[in-house]
């Protein structure tokens, strides 16, 4: 069976009615329009893009289907997320945004309204690793921050339980997990793999495999940089970030998000002990 989710705008909801969706639009109103209530059961959630005006149409909607609110400019767009907050009395919404100008500020009003959120992280820069740690920070020991903010929260469970994650796969763009479809209803690959060309990728060994199989992109890209020597080849993170951080850019240097995964590591290993210590008390 295809365990692909399909990432597609509601105008191509007829071409791939019966599979797991993620359905987006600008348009609140399109969504209980033409969304039938047998389709609820193959959508994992809906996307709001454009900070549509007015979100009256999904208050009673389809209760408890969670919605993803996208920023594209957080400095300019988080002063609007208030008017969202309503949507809270029926689903869960969370907001995506990229870590580019004011995401930190547009981060803090998200978990004060109670939103999760999830970072798009790209290759993050010097100032704005600074800025993810202060973040991180705030999501380990501030009492008020209390809904998920990945990437944050998932490699922190999987730290804490010793379970192995993938940060392709909690990012949510991992091809064998996820496909994008654009407006015309092409496939892509999902988040920034959507611009990947296979045929103009630099290893002839690499565009093969992708053009044959490109759920297989994590695992050849990740093959890839080891092969090569690269910065992963050491790491103590790689089984995690397979070379997430090494997209598009290979030389990008991962010094500064490295000290990311080192505080969630610490943190896990704290919380686990904290919990083993807590059922060794209630049952001695
Ligand atoms: S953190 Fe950087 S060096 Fe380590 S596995 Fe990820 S991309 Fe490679």
């Amino acid at each position: 069976m295809n365990s692909i989710v399909y990432q597609i705008p509601v105008a191509q909801l007829e071409s791939f009615r019966g599979r797991r969706l993620i359905v987006r639009t600008r348009h609140p109103s399109d969504l209980p329009a033409q969304l039938h209530v047998e389709d609820l059961h193959h959508v994992a959630y809906v996307q709001l893009y454009g900070l549509p005006d007015n979100v009256d149409a999904l208050m009673h909607w389809a209760e408890g289907l969670p919605i993803d609110l996208l920023l594209d400019d957080p400095a300019q767009d988080f002063a609007n997320l208030y008017r969202f907050a309503k949507l809270l009395d029926n689903h869960p919404v969370r907001v995506s945004l990229p870590v580019s100008t004011g995401f930190d500020k547009a981060v803090k009003l998200a978990s004060s309204l109670q939103f999760e959120v999830r970072l798009q992280l790209g290759q993050p820069e010097a100032l704005q690793i600074e800025l993810l740690a202060r973040l991180l920070d705030d999501y380990l020991h501030k009492a008020t921050v209390m809904q998920p903010i990945e990437f944050f929260h998932s490699l922190l469970l999987g730290f804490c339980n010793q379970i192995p994650v993938s940060l392709w796969a909690i990012q949510e763009e991992h091809p064998a997990l996820l496909r994008h479809v654009d407006e015309q209803g092409n496939e892509r690959l999902p988040g920034k793999l959507a611009s990947f060309n296979p045929n103009a990728a630099s290893s002839a060994e690499l565009n093969a495999e992708l053009a044959k199989a490109p759920e297989r992109f994590v695992a050849e890209w990740s093959r890839s940089l080891l092969a090569e020597g690269a910065e992963c080849s050491s790491c103590g993170f790689f089984s995690v970030c397979q070379g997430y951080f090494k997209w598009p850019r290979r030389d990008y240097q991962c010094v500064g998000v490295k000290t990311l995964f080192t505080t969630l590591e610490q943190a896990g290993d704290e919380l686990r002990e904290d919990l083993e210590a807590a059922a060794a008390e209630a049952n001695p």
